[in-house]
């Protein structure tokens, strides 16, 4: 059963991203970012379209050099998501963005530091109707702010870069702004993002920046992240991971999912932690369903328990599961003992009834079954279980004996 989130969301003005609406209650986009050289436009749309089936939402491409301009008014026409063109040190190079017909411009306030430039810039994307994201990066601050903050990064100095930016902005009547004040260190951007949204109302962008290599890099993003969305902080996110990008497209979408701010899009697969019951090798049976449904559409919850005597029951809220006894698989479909199958066809069963589902529902699925005969099979080999293993598989209770032994002396 899939839960849907009651977090609070923060209010915010919307802003449009090509026809990605980012703010004012909007479903929170997952971003990332193309690692090809955008000159390379074929290269680069090749892994735009990777990145919208991994997830995302919105891609962002570097825009560092006139031929990566160029690249962007190749790009931008036949790219399926919206592209947001990234700009450091050269505002010319935001102009030239600009007339390649991108969807949102990043600026970094630490490096284009100029007001004649920065309001130039915002000028022109006011005249084209195009946002632009204030990029606050707490290891590029503005040097001015640096020292007046005492030479360290706090979350106020990146606070105070933001609404710098703003207020050039303001002084042109440009408001089409989202913000993002990213660190890579957790605390730092959790504050920083917190203090920014008591005293703005324009969408933000979440991320932890420079997060690292899997797994250290998710673990990072997911705790900066996941704090401030549970808070109803945050319009739109991205992991900045030292992978391939499509692992952070996945991740975006997964974290959303996962808390129940993002519509199920692809298999919720879960799966028991495997013990002292287990059947099976759980670990490399939901590998092998994790590879069968990697890009399947298919958003239903699937579960892969280690042993028949537990496994149905504490996955009963799943849509679909499968769990292992006696060499045989027993399936079941929300709950219910559904079919056995010979303990190798577990995942290719998973499949198949996963395909039946999403055709003709669960109900269909256990109105093909017969149910009561798939019971008894389950509850006999349940039986066989626990009269070899025992109750408590897991040998706990001479553990507990030991422990008493050891205490009581
Ligand atoms: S009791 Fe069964 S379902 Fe639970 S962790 Fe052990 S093997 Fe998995």
């Amino acid at each position: 059963m899939e839960v849907q989130s009651t977090f609070p969301r923060r209010s915010t003005h919307q802003v449009m991203v090509g026809d990605v609406p980012v703010g004012g209650g909007a479903p929170i986009s997952v971003q990332s970012m193309t690692v090809t050289k955008t000159a390379d436009h074929e290269a680069t749309l090749q892994q735009i379209y990777d990145l919208a089936m991994a997830g995302a939402d919105i891609v962002r491409c570097t825009c560092n050099e006139p031929e990566a301009a160029e690249g962007l008014a190749r790009i931008v026409p036949r790219s399926p998501v919206p592209i947001v063109a990234d700009i450091h040190h050269q505002y010319r190079m935001a102009l030239a963005a600009l007339e390649a017909g991108v969807d949102c411009l990043r600026l970094n306030p630490g490096n284009i530091r100029k007001p004649e430039h920065i309001k130039a810039v915002a000028r022109e994307a006011k005249d084209r109707g195009v946002p632009i994201r204030i990029g606050v990066n707490g290891g590029s601050l503005h040097p001015d702010l640096y020292a007046k903050y005492g030479d360290v990064v706090t979350p106020e100095a990146m606070v105070e870069s933001a609404l710098q930016e703003i207020g050039y902005f303001s002084e042109v009547g440009f408001d089409q702004i989202k913000i993002s004040v990213k660190a890579s260190s957790v605390p730092l951007m959790i504050d920083a993002y917190r203090q920014l949204a008591e005293l703005t109302e324009h969408p933000l962008h979440l991320g932890v920046t420079e997060a690292g290599p899997l797994p250290g890099g998710l673990l990072k993003s997911t705790a900066g992240i996941a704090t401030l969305l549970a808070e109803g902080i945050g319009d739109t996110i991205r992991y900045s991971l030292t992978a391939d990008p499509i692992e952070e497209a996945k991740a975006g979408r997964q974290l959303l999912e996962s808390m129940g701010l993002r519509e199920r899009k692809n298999v919720d697969l879960i799966a028991c932690p495997s013990c002292g019951r287990a059947e099976i090798d759980v670990v490399a049976v939901a590998e092998e369903a994790l590879a069968a449904f990697a890009d399947r559409e298919i958003p239903l919850q699937i579960a892969i328990m280690g042993c028949v005597v537990n496994g149905p029951g504490e996955a009963r809220d799943a849509d679909l599961g499968i769990a292992a006894g006696n060499h045989r698989g027993h399936l079941f479909i929300k709950g219910r003992n559904a079919a056995v199958v010979p303990e190798d066809e577990m995942v290719s069963t998973l499949v198949e009834w996963a395909d039946f589902i999403m055709e003709h529902g669960a109900d269909a699925a256990l109105a093909r079954v017969d149910v009561d005969r798939a019971e008894r099979e389950a509850a006999r080999d349940r039986d066989r279980l626990l009269a070899s293993q025992g109750v408590d598989a897991n040998d706990s209770g001479t553990r507990i004996e030991m422990i008493r032994r050891h205490t009581e002396a």
